[in-house]
């Protein structure tokens, strides 16, 4: 028996020509309740007056599905008319940012309520909303006197141009770097028939790009050491064109800071993120540098030992020394020996149609919900719709929206995956409720003609993972949009999904989700052991990797003055990541996090992941697939989305504080206790 849902599943029957339309129709619309706002005496302005966060939904509800469209269908003149709304959409979005009227008109409604004494009266989330909605017109400078705004125009506009110089250097970057057939022993045949042979003189030489699938063989497989550092030091200094564009943006941003009243770059930056400060981050990968050293230590130790017996075996010389691009060729010699893994074997217990529907079961045992697959229009006619309910729901009061999966490879679709939050949950102003969207976008394999579709580990690790932030959007129950699902702090937006992917390493689900493609048999325990052991192998030296890039990125946007980033870059490195350089190369040219939106950011990966672990250990390891846990984890992580405090929710997840505890101790595995 099905239960009617209150809210219509939207229709995907737009047509091309009336895209453009829709969208000048919701702009013109908003600019003129933005201009009714801006227009209201200072004393009238109120709360209800305000009417932003309303103006903001609808405005969304209409322009998320219209801008969708591009990445999911399947014909060309549609994408290409979704691609332009959203441009209109974001051009939109700058030039009401900063509308200064309608920031006037927020200032004073804020002032209003405050010696009204209304704003006592308001719920914890209101008053965030106002106080959020005033910081966003702060931020983009609003408050300032003219001059300076149009000072902050001018910069703002040079550093979105160097960036664009910046990214747009490294993805048209086509140079070659050349190399014989002997230089390239060890580097697998089907890797080097890819190369462009030619004849030098009286040899033959192979021309190899810097692109990941040529290059990375020779930094994995090349047995000539002279081979692996000349490709090494040919892939850092591929881009030095960038090096002055970045020392350029570094020298902005700090003025930018500057203007806008803050210490530091990164003080700016993180001010609205969970750590909210520079010194924050500086602290944290302080921290987690010296708690990680004696780990990577141990793992340059193996892998030094392996190079010496390696160097004696091939009568090469041994310096004693453990290089940068040593780094990749004995971490992969190091695998293959002590883990004999075979991927291809693992993938024939992954079934997309056995994966797929297990992973939904499990989801909705853990969180309490029921999905039911509907027969409504979608994009196209691979894509599954469910309407999602609360487990026991006996009428429309237990629905909670509907989701999309569209999980197969097609022409012109987006090529990875991600979700899409299409439309946010909220409460309407009178007072019913707007339910939430979510469609999860994938590129699993197909079947070939001698085996159904399969996947490997990793892509059954990333599709429970993507399902993490489809339920996050789901579950998430706030009064506005602006707060909902995973509209959260961006270094806290990856640590429910990154602790969901511990399930995948959980020898009992692991079980449950594999069934061999013949013999329908789970994975062996032998297999689980083998493929759970394969997680933390070298992790010591990959996480000192990973501080180094976050302390450069955090040191050049904390830093006061411009300085040689090509030796900070060298030093850091060596110093952190225990790996020796040769001659300095300018590497910082080569990482687009810095100019790509991830500025003062990179160290959020490594952050989010130690809630994550916090999260897991705490709560779920004892059961992870206990439900009252899993109502907990909904109650207290994903109802509130970012209606208060990600720390306050993590409190309340955890019963305390959170630390780094449980990061540490699986990384550390067994050695971990004296640390
Ligand atoms: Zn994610």
């Amino acid at each position: 028996m099905s239960i009617k849902p209150p809210q219509p599943a939207p229709t995907w029957d737009h047509r091309p020509g009336e895209i453009g339309t829709l969208i000048k129709d919701l702009i013109a619309k908003d600019r003129l309740l933005m201009d009714k706002i801006a227009a209201l005496p200072a004393g009238e302005c109120n709360f209800q007056s305000l009417a932003l966060s309303v103006a903001e939904t609808d405005f969304d509800a209409v322009a998320e599905p219209l801008s969708f469209y591009q990445n999911v269908s399947a014909d060309k003149a549609l994408r290409d008319a979704s691609n332009e709304a959203e441009v209109l959409v974001r051009d939109y979005g700058v030039e009401s940012s900063m509308r200064i009227d309608v920031y006037r008109a927020k200032v004073a409604a804020e002032k209003n309520l405050k010696e009204s004494g209304q704003w006592e009266k308001l719920s914890a989330e209101e008053k965030r909303l106002v106080e959020r909605m005033i910081l966003d017109g702060t931020r983009a400078g609003l408050a300032l006197p003219k001059e300076q705004r149009n000072q902050l125009t001018t910069l703002k506009k040079e550093l979105s141009q160097l960036c664009l110089e910046f990214s747009k250097n490294f993805n048209e970057e086509d140079q070659r770097i050349t190399f014989t057939e002997k230089q390239l022993d060890g580097v697998p045949k089907d890797v080097i028939s890819g190369y462009t042979k030619r004849t030098e003189g009286s040899e033959e030489v192979y021309d190899a790009t810097y692109k990941t699938p040529d290059i990375f063989p020779i930094f994995k497989f090349a047995k000539n050491p002279d081979t692996r550092r000349k490709a090494f030091e040919g892939y850092e200094s591929r881009l030095e064109v960038n090096v002055p564009l970045l020392s350029k943006a570094l020298n902005i941003r700090r003025e930018l800071a500057s203007i806008l009243g803050y210490k530091t770059w990164a003080d700016y930056v993180t001010e609205v993120k969970m750590i909210k400060n520079g010194k924050g981050v500086i602290d944290f990968l302080d921290d987690l540098e010296e708690k990680l050293r004696p780990v990577g230590l141990k793992d340059r130790e193996t892998l030094l030992a392996l190079k010496k017996k390696e160097h004696e075996e091939l009568g090469l010389p041994f310096d004693g020394e453990f290089y940068i691009w040593d780094y990749r060729y004995y971490d992969r010699k190091f695998i293959e020996s002590s883990l004999d893994l075979d991927d291809m074997l693992v993938k024939e217990y992954f079934p997309v149609t056995v994966v797929v529907p297990t992973i939904l079961d499990i989801y909705q045992n853990l969180l309490g919900v029921r999905f039911e697959e509907i027969n409504g229009t979608t994009w196209h006619p691979e894509v599954q719709q469910f309407s999602v309910w609360e487990k026991d729901s006996k009428d429309e009061s237990g629905f909670i929206g509907y989701c999309y999966l569209d999980l197969y490879p097609r022409s012109g679709k987006y090529s990875h995956a991600a979700v899409w939050p299409l439309l946010p949950g909220h409460d309407n102003s009178d007072g019913k409720r707007s339910y939430p969207i979510a469609a999860m976008v994938a590129n699993l394999a197909k079947p070939t003609p001698d085996k159904p579709a399969l996947m490997r580990h990793d892509d059954v690790v990333t599709f429970f993972h993507e399902m993490g932030h489809v339920f996050h959007g789901l579950l998430s129950h706030t009064k506005f949009s602006r707060f909902h699902g995973t509209s959260v702090a961006r270094d806290f937006v990856e640590a429910p999904s990154q602790m969901l992917e511990n399930w995948c390493w959980e020898p009992q689900v692991l079980e449950k989700m594999s069934s061999h493609f013949e013999t329908k048999k789970p994975l062996s325990p032998e297999l689980i052991t083998k493929l759970v052991k394969s997680r933390y192998v070298n992790v010591g030296l990959f996480y000192l990797r990973q501080v180094f890039f976050a302390k450069f990125d955090i040191k050049v946007h904390t830093s006061s003055e411009d300085q040689d980033y090509t030796a900070l870059w060298n030093s850091l490195r060596e110093s952190i990541s225990l790996v020796k350089s040769g001659k300095l190369t300018p590497g910082q040219g080569t990482f687009g996090h810095i100019t790509g939106g991830y500025d003062a950011g990179y160290y959020g990966y490594t952050y989010s992941l130690v809630f994550a672990a916090d999260m897991y250990a705490t709560i779920f390891k004892a059961d992870p697939l206990d439900p009252a846990r899993g109502k907990r984890y909904r109650e207290k992580i994903l109802v509130p989305g970012g209606s208060r405090e990600e720390l306050d929710s993590l409190k309340d997840f955890l019963g305390r504080e959170p630390n780094s505890k449980a990061f540490l101790n699986e990384l550390f595995g067994s050695q971990s206790a004296n640390l």
